[in-house]
């Protein structure tokens, strides 16, 4: 009566053998993806847009920029431990990575040294890793349209049709900002 057992008890091993090979597979599978360098992550939800807003105290695409310039930087750093953001202009934009990264002027995580440039480095402390982020021809080309608009919609009359189609044209602009891919608005090169 053993003997059917010992027959029986291979085959299961084997099965176990080869659900264990296809489970390594799978993990390794997964890595490769996880690990794969891209820096496709998705624009920001409307409610972090909105805490910017919030935070920042107005709307305008340079908040935006930053909040970008660092999801961008992030995602392509993919860091888990402490973050440093070194930030290349002192304007709207320190409070859009401040909002996005996190990486505050309260937590010594954030330093500015204003060139005017739109343009940030994001270092993982832990491994070392460093993201240069930059704005786009495009987006540095929307941003001055904005700008444009703007002052169109200021030297019309205060409620005029050609006041408010000014005014709808710069909201468009500021909507591009919020949705438009990552590869359209910031530019990554690693560093480190
Ligand atoms: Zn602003």
């Amino acid at each position: 009566m053993s003997k059917p057992n010992e027959m029986l008890s291979k085959p299961s091993c084997i099965k176990s053998s080869i659900r264990y090979g296809v489970s390594l597979l799978l993990v390794f599978a997964v890595t490769a993806v996880v690990n794969t360098p891209t820096a496709t992550s998705a624009p920001p939800d409307a409610e972090t847009c909105e805490r910017l807003e919030r935070f920042h105290g107005h709307t305008c695409p340079g908040s935006l920029m930053g909040l970008r310039l660092g999801l961008t930087a992030k995602e392509a750093l993919k860091g888990h431990g402490k973050l440093k953001a070194k930030c290349f202009i002192l304007a709207c934009p320190v409070d859009g990575i401040q909002v996005g990264v996190g990486t505050t002027w309260g937590n010594r995580g954030l330093e500015v040294e204003n060139r005017g440039e739109m343009s940030m480095v994001l270092t993982d402390i832990e491994s070392g890793r460093q993201v240069e982020a930059r704005l786009t021809e495009k987006a540095t080309k929307k941003g001055t349209s904005y700008r444009e608009l703007t002052g169109k919609a200021r030297s019309q009359t205060a409620g005029s049709p050609e006041r408010k189609g000014f005014e709808k044209d710069a909201e468009a602009v500021l909507d591009w900002f919020r949705t438009a891919p990552d590869s359209e608005v910031v530019t990554i090169k690693v560093l480190k």
